[in-house]
């Protein structure tokens, strides 16, 4: 499933846990291709997580390899989570961490979700 020239996806990683249930996460939102839970280290009055249940390493490896119905099925679970929580009336921020110069620190492709309060423009 892992792209040329990207890194194994490793089985270990916290995310592919939490998706094996084998540790907790607090969990808002679960469907066939997502589940989306809140970060353990908030940034934002709001800040969840959400990852597809297949495993990829980042964006670039799930956006290659993933199949349209995954792509699909992913990017609409994040807009309901967002639905779900009630901040589209007052907007909110996707982000995704891709390698080294980004500091994605979990190899398992995710979109952060925050809001809750203005948040500036762009980067810090
Ligand atoms: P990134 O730097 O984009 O890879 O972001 C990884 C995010 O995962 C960080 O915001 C962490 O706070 C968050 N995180 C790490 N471990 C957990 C966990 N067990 N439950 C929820 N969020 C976590």
């Amino acid at each position: 499933m892992a792209v040329t020239g990207l890194p194994p996806y490793d089985e270990t990683n916290v995310f592919a846990r939490i998706l094996r249930g084998e540790i907790p996460c607090k969990k808002v939102y679960e469907d066939a291709y997502a589940l989306a839970f809140h970060d353990i280290n908030p940034q934002a009055p709001v800040h969840v997580l959400v990852i597809p249940k297949g495993a990829y390493v980042s964006s670039a490896d799930f956006l290659q390899a993933a199949p349209d119905h995954e792509v699909a099925g992913f990017f609409r679970a994040v807009g309901a989570v967002a639905r779900q929580l009630g901040l589209e009336a007052k907007g909110y921020r996707l982000l995704a961490n891709m390698g080294p110069d980004s500091n994605q620190e979990v190899p398992h492709f995710h979109v952060h979700v925050f809001a809750g309060r203005p948040l500036g423009r762009m980067l810090p």
